[in-house]
């Protein structure tokens, strides 16, 4: 299947089941996946069969394929699809863009606020676009530093801009559940590219939109 089809296919059918739905008990997503999360609450002293998690493998498969659908998506193809030609030399800031990712470490999730900024050179790119941009690369097993790095690489890339600059605050759940337990603290991570990182005033500027 191409990476298309596929990614049509995890969107389509990874909704999450409202109680409007009427579930069927005979419904099957993905064979594999759904026998590996059977294994998991067998492992760890469930019964699979009891009434509240007879449908558990097949919702955490859904679910699993879509938090991971951005292995299926291309910043290329999202932003080139909706760039264009537009002579403005100011700072383009898109401010807190909701995101939700996983941890590689535990699998866990951690979200926050992504803040990016771009200095256009003759291009710009649809506001939307920017947000859909983090949640390709949110949407796959990461480390937040990554995550940052590859959401100015690609805007830096493909819209061939002066500068990108990259700001993400994100609470890490396997922080807050398990391990050292500190509830509140928040991780930020940072990358700039181009005038951002040549220009300390260019960054200046940025980190005070940032600002309330
Ligand atoms: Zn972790």
């Amino acid at each position: 299947m191409s990476d298309k089809a596929r990614l049509a296919r995890v969107l389509a059918r990874s909704h999450y089941a409202t109680s409007f739905e009427a579930e069927s008990d005979e419904e099957v997503y993905d064979v594999r996946k759904e026998s590996l999360v059977r294994s998991i609450l067998t492992e760890i002293g469930e019964d699979p069969d009891r009434e509240g998690l007879r449908r558990t493998p097949l919702r955490v498969a859904k679910a699993l394929d879509f938090l991971t659908s951005g292995y299926h998506m291309s910043a290329e193809e999202i932003i080139k699809g909706a760039v264009f030609e537009e002579n403005v030399k100011e700072m383009v800031v898109v401010r807190d863009i909701e995101f939700y990712s996983m941890c590689e470490h535990h699998m866990l999730p951690f979200f926050g606020h992504a803040h990016v900024g771009y200095l256009p050179n003759g291009k710009v790119v649809g506001l939307s676009k920017v947000a859909r941009v983090v949640d390709v690369f949110a949407r796959r097993l990461q480390v937040q530093e990554r995550l940052t790095n590859q959401v100015a690489d690609a805007l830096m890339e493909h819209l061939e801009a002066h500068g990108v600059a990259v700001v993400m605050e994100a609470s890490h759940t396997c922080m807050m559940m398990r391990g050292v337990q500190k509830q509140r603290s928040t991780t930020v991570s940072s990358a700039m590219r181009g005038a951002f990182e040549e220009d300390s005033r260019t960054r200046a500027e940025f980190m005070s939109f940032l600002r309330d």
